[in-house]
């Protein structure tokens, strides 16, 4: 690993995408966003009819469909895209219908290998914050940047429905941590911020001090 990666997992609905694009347009760095990723195979799949529960198909459509890693910037960050048929489906990644298929999607094992693979294949864009569920303990275990963000069950659904989204988080965390391959849990030598009673500022200001006191900046 010749760059820096920074890992920053955590619940849904915890605020890690907000931090991870704060951090990364404050130190310079290319954000990555995993759950996207996981989102863009739930997505394919419905498209394509694969029934999401089926195991084999989902790992069938993975190993077929064609897709690149692109990176992006806008608005003075630069970002990680993964491309289908040379598409980015923003908007559509984001609906209940892909919410609800993308836990099922990821908790294929051959899955998850082919998202391993794609996610150390971005380590050459640059120094990287990369946020998803199991970045620390899978996807780059040798990095010393671990962050675990978590938040009240309450506070994280007010949240949601703050972006207008109703979404039953619990089932989707319950799904992530019990499934057998990579589940969401707290990297061993994780930094944990409970940010229930924080803002976004005060969340990425903890984790900037944290870097930037180890790296010497
Ligand atoms: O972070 P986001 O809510 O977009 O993630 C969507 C889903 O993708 C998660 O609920 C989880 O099932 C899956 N995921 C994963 N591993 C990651 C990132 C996301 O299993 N590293």
């Amino acid at each position: 690993m010749k760059n820096i990666v920074i890992a920053i997992d955590g619940t849904s609905a915890s605020g890690k995408s907000t931090n991870a694009k704060l951090v990364a347009r404050a130190l310079g760095f290319v954000y990555v966003d995993t759950g996207a990723m996981y989102r863009t195979l739930a997505w394919y799949c419905l498209q394509k009819k694969v029934d999401p529960h089926d195991a084999k198909a989902v790992a069938a459509a993975c190993r077929k469909w064609k897709t690149k890693l692109e990176c992006v910037e806008k608005d003075g960050l630069r970002a990680v895209h993964l491309l289908v048929d040379g598409y980015y489906p923003e908007r559509e990644i984001r609906t209940a219908a892909t919410s609800a298929a993308v836990p099922h999607v990821a908790a294929v094992p051959k899955v998850r290998e082919w998202m391993v693979r794609q996610q150390r294949e971005c380590e050459p864009f640059g120094n990287l914050v990369m946020e998803g569920r199991d970045i620390g303990t899978n996807v780059f275990p040798e990095t010393d940047f671990k962050f675990y963000l978590d938040a009240s069950l309450a506070e994280r659904s007010a949240r949601r429905a703050a972006d207008g989204v109703q979404e039953n988080l619990a089932a989707r965390d319950e799904r992530d941590s019990q499934r057998a391959v990579a589940p969401l849990m707290v990297p061993l030598g994780a930094r944990v911020i409970n940010n229930s009673n924080m803002t976004s500022e005060q969340t990425s200001g903890l984790i900037l001090k944290e870097i930037r006191e180890r790296l010497g900046r």
